[in-house]
C-alpha cells in the first residue's frame, strides 16, 4: 500500500508545469513551480515544520507548549497543521482587515485567533506585533517562530525548494523568479541554486511597486504576502541579481490570465511573479529555462482578484472586460 503517515509528510516535491498561453512570443521555456499543491495550500508549509523542529531541538519549544505568531494566512496554516501533529496549541494574531474566511481557515485547523485593530501604528500597544509579543511573554511555554527573523525560514528552502528545482530541471535552470515577502524563498532557494551552479543561475525577485526591495518606502499596494516596509533578517541582500517591480494592475491581470488561460487558479503574488518572469523572458533566448514560483492558490482571493466589482472599484479592469450583466445578455 502506498500512503503517507501524516499529511505533513506530503509537504514539498511540488511539480513544475510549463506556461503555454502566457508565454506566446517569448523564446525561453517558462516553468511554474506550483506550491498550492502543498497540503496546506502554500509554499509556507515548507518552513513551518522546520522552524518547529529546530525550536524543539534548541529547547525553546517543549511538550505542551504554545506557538504564538502574528500571521493571517499561509504561515498560520502550515504552523497549525504541524502543531496539530505534535500536540502544540496555536495562537495567531491578525489585524482586523483580514477576512473572516481566512480567520476561519485557521480556526478550522484548531488554532485560536486574536484579532487586533488595523488602524493603529506598529508601536501602539494594540498593534498586532505588540499583542503577539505580549502573548508570547504571558502564555506559559509560549514560543514565537518569527518568520521574519528565523534562519530556518530560508534554510528550509535551501534544503527543499532549491534542490527540487535543480533536480527537476536536470540542472538546466538558468533563471529563478519569485516574489519577496520575508525573503525566505528567494534567499534560501536562490542561495542553493547559486551554490550548486557555481553562480550561473540568475536570481530575480519580483516586488510590488512601492515596497522596499525595489527601492520604495513601503507605499501601500494591494497584492498580498509580498513586499515590505522594512528589511527583514530573513532577506539575504547578496542573493538577488535583480529585482523587478510590478504594479498591482499587472499582478492582478496576469493572475486572472493564469486561471483562464493556463488552468492555474492562484493568488495575486503568483501573477506578480509571472509578470516579472515574462518581462525577464523578453530579454532571454531559446536555451534559457526560467523557473517561476507560484506561492499559493486562488481560492482565498475569490472576493477580490476574481471579483469583477472589487477589481473595477480599484480601476484594475478596463470597462469592456467586465462581465456582461444579465440585462445586457438578454
Ligand atoms: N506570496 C504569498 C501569498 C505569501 O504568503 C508569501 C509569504 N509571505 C510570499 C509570496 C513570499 O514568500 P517569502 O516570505 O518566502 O518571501
Amino acid at each position: 500500500m502506498d500512503y503517507a503517515e501524516h499529511v505533513m509528510d506530503l509537504v514539498g516535491d511540488t511539480p513544475l508545469v510549463r506556461l503555454n498561453a502566457l508565454t506566446q512570443g517569448v523564446e525561453p521555456l517558462v516553468l511554474a513551480k506550483v506550491e498550492y499543491l502543498n497540503p496546506g495550500g502554500s509554499v509556507k508549509d515548507r518552513i513551518a515544520l522546520r522552524m518547529i523542529e529546530a525550536a524543539e531541538a534548541s529547547g525553546q519549544l517543549r511538550p505542551g507548549g504554545t506557538i504564538v505568531e502574528p500571521t493571517s494566512g499561509n504561515t498560520g496554516v502550515g504552523l497549525a497543521m504541524a502543531a496539530q501533529r505534535k500536540g502544540y496549541r496555536c495562537v495567531f494574531v491578525c489585524p482586523d482587515k483580514v477576512s473572516e474566511d481566512k480567520r476561519n481557515v485557521l480556526k478550522a485547523y484548531g488554532a485560536e485567533v486574536v484579532v487586533c485593530p488595523t488602524a493603529v501604528p506598529p508601536e501602539h500597544p494594540e498593534s498586532y506585533y505588540n499583542v503577539s509579543d505580549r502573548l508570547a511573554r504571558e502564555i506559559e511555554g509560549a514560543w514565537k517562530p518569527n518568520q521574519y527573523a528565523n534562519p530556518q525560514n530560508p534554510e528550509s528552502h535551501y534544503h527543499s525548494t532549491g534542490p527540487e528545482i535543480w533536480q527537476q530541471t536536470e540542472g538546466r535552470v538558468t533563471h529563478f523568479v519569485t516574489g519577496v515577502g520575508t525573503g525566505g524563498t528567494i534567499s534560501g532557494t536562490g542561495r542553493y541554486l547559486k551554490d550548486v551552479s557555481e553562480g550561473r543561475v540568475r536570481i530575480v525577485g519580483a516586488d510590488p511597486e512601492g515596497s522596499v526591495y525595489s527601492g520604495g518606502s513601503g507605499r501601500p499596494y494591494l497584492v498580498e504576502g509580498v513586499g515590505e516596509d522594512f528589511w527583514p533578517d530573513t532577506y539575504d541582500r547578496s542573493v538577488a541579481d535583480e529585482i523587478i517591480p510590478v504594479s498591482d494592475t499587472d499582478s492582478f491581470t496576469v493572475t486572472r490570465r493564469l486561471a483562464r488561460e493556463e488552468g492555474l487558479l492562484v493568488g495575486g503574488s503568483c501573477g506578480m511573479a509571472v509578470a516579472a518572469a515574462l518581462e525577464l523572458a523578453k530579454r532571454c533566448g531559446p536555451d534559457d529555462v526560467i523557473v517561476v514560483l507560484l506561492p499559493d492558490g486562488g481560492r482565498g482571493y475569490l472576493g477580490k482578484i476574481f471579483n469583477d466589482g472589487w477589481m473595477s472599484s480599484y480601476g484594475f479592469l478596463p470597462p469592456e472586460s467586465q462581465d456582461a450583466t444579465v440585462g445586457e445578455v438578454l
